[in-house]
């Protein structure tokens, strides 16, 4: 042997990072369970049976394939490789560069010897050229920039189409009625049954573990979702917990599936005839766009990004997002519960139910984002830290977004049914049974007007305050609310 390559949970494919040039005759595989990321924070247990499960996966088609493969569990990564290193002194260690500060550190503290992390398609030297670049970093910038530099849905340097973005095409709620194809389930295996016995749940069928199963779920998307995905991608419905939604956030970031193979096969589909533009340009946005900026800005904005509290949040976690019983709210009950089941719910819900509210009641961001960390399944450092300090509750002060995202309860009527039924009246900011967000997102905007006055994309929003002749009550009764949600009985 010559090598000891270290694959991490998040590096689980043999073409790309440390494996990509690998070679049984020579390389020894590493993959490192470790303690703090099974036991170090109160996970979602579905999220670790995917991780674990995978690995696991992983390491064994490596194995069929003639390598060595080597997994430990220890207390950190460090300490796996540490022992490793005991008995192959005399080999150097190669990783791919991790994908968070904090591993990226330890491991070259160890003396680990990197490779190119090509897990994205946008090398960190090229993002931090075209941020450098910017007066602010507008997304959509970034991402015209990528569909020229990919020649993605571009012809003769314009845009395939007619128009870079189709977004405001993409935000229609669903019609009544509106059928969804089934889901897809995956059959769990022995492995998959072995994981979930340690863990203490019942094997999981939403999931796929494993590179075939992942190739899957992308195909089911394309062949049924991909077509709708664009009109209703903002769309929420109790209906469906789904939606068009790709569900392939999970397979991205541990590696199972490549961006490029995803925005190929995409293509590839679209070029058939019957993918409507809005679903295709609003499809590769998120993948080339969206995943691309978000991981860029991670690196580019530093360590220190995720400290930020602008807004001077300082409210204790409430206790509904651990425990959906502490809440007479339908949409985040129904959302909380749905994190629960499957570690999943789609950006929507992320952004206008769980953030803004983390926002509107001045939670801490810190505590909000440990608790994002923990819950899904597609959480990690580089893709959280950034959607939640800068898009999710703006306490980076619109370094990443122009304006907070704070909403209320007619933007969730409208876009979803939770409010038929609920406790809660959307259209009502004062008294017993007035939507929570509402009443909030009013306060919110009252509380902060003097730190927003300059920013003309909230004037629209301020100047409402000044239209409403029932302010005191809406504070008196944002005081009554704060205190029912930190109680746990709002
Ligand atoms: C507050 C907040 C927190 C989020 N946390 C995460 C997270 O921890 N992990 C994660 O992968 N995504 C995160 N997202 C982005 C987005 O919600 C998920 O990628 C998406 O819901 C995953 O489901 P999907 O694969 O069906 O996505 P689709 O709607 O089908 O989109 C396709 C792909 O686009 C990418 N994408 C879209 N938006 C983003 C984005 N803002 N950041 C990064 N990738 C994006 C994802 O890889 C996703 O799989 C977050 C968004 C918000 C607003």
């Amino acid at each position: 042997m010559k090598r000891i390559l270290y694959v991490g949970f998040d590096q689980l494919n043999s073409k790309y990072g440390a494996l990509k040039d690998s070679d049984p005759k020579s390389d020894l595989i590493v993959l490192v369970e470790s303690t703090r990321m099974v036991t170090g924070s109160n996970w979602n247990k579905v999220r670790l049976y995917f991780l674990i499960s995978s690995a696991h996966h992983f390491a064994n088609e490596l194995t069929d394939s003639g390598f060595k493969v080597i997994y430990k569990k220890a207390a950190t990564t460090v300490d796996g490789l540490s022992e490793v290193k005991k008995k192959h002194a005399d080999l150097p260690i190669i990783a791919a560069t991790p994908n968070s500060f904090r591993l990226s550190k330890a491991l070259a503290d160890f003396g680990v010897t990197f490779v190119e992390n090509d897990f994205f398609l946008t090398p960190k030297d090229l993002f931090n050229t075209w941020a450098d670049s910017q007066k602010s970093y507008l997304m959509e910038n970034f991402y015209r920039g990528q569909r020229v530099r990919l020649n993605i849905l571009v012809e003769g340097g314009k845009p395939v189409g007619g128009a870079w973005n189709f977004d405001k095409e993409n935000r229609s709620p669903l019609p009544k009625g509106y059928k969804f194809p089934p889901y897809l389930e995956h059959k769990p295996d022995e492995i998959d049954i072995e994981v979930a016995k340690q863990l203490g749940i019942k094997p999981n069928t939403t999931w796929a573990t494993s590179q075939v199963g992942a190739k899957k779920v992308l195909k089911n998307f394309l062949d049924n979702h991909f077509k709708n995905f664009g009109p209703y991608e903002d769309a929420m419905t109790t209906d469906n917990w789904a939606l068009h939604h790709s569900l392939l956030s999970p397979y991205l970031n541990n590696g199972l599936l490549h961006p490029s193979e995803v925005v190929d096969a995409a293509l590839k589909r679209f070029e058939k005839g019957d993918i409507p533009i809005q679903s295709a340009e609003g499809f590769i946005r998120q993948i080339i766009g969206w995943r691309e900026y978000v991981n860029g800005m991670y690196w580019y904005l530093g360590q220190d990004y995720k400290e930020l509290n602008h807004l001077n949040g300082n409210r204790k976690l409430l206790p509904l997002f651990t425990d959906p019983e502490k809440t007479k709210m339908n949409c985040i009950k129904t959302t909380v519960s749905d994190i629960n089941q499957r570690g999943w719910v789609s950006h929507i819900p992320r952004l206008m139910l769980l953030s803004n509210l983390a926002l509107i009641t001045g939670t801490n961001p810190q505590q909000f984002l440990q608790w994002m960390r923990e819950v899904f399944i597609d959480a990690a450092d580089w893709v959280m830290v950034p959607n939640v300090i800068g898009m999710g509750v703006h306490a980076d002060n619109g370094v990443m977004m122009t304006k907070p995202y704070a909403a209320g309860g007619a933007y969730i009527s409208k876009m979803s049914n939770y409010c038929k039924g609920c406790f809660y009246d959307p259209k009502l900011r004062t008294g017993e049974t007035a939507c929570p967000f509402t009443t909030l997102y009013w306060d919110f905007l009252d509380r902060n007007a003097q730190q927003f006055k300059g920013n003309h994309r909230m004037a629209q929003q301020l100047f409402g305050i000044n239209r409403l002749k029932d302010m005191p009550e809406v504070r008196h009764r944002a005081k009554a609310v704060l205190a029912g949600l930190d109680s746990g009985l709002i």
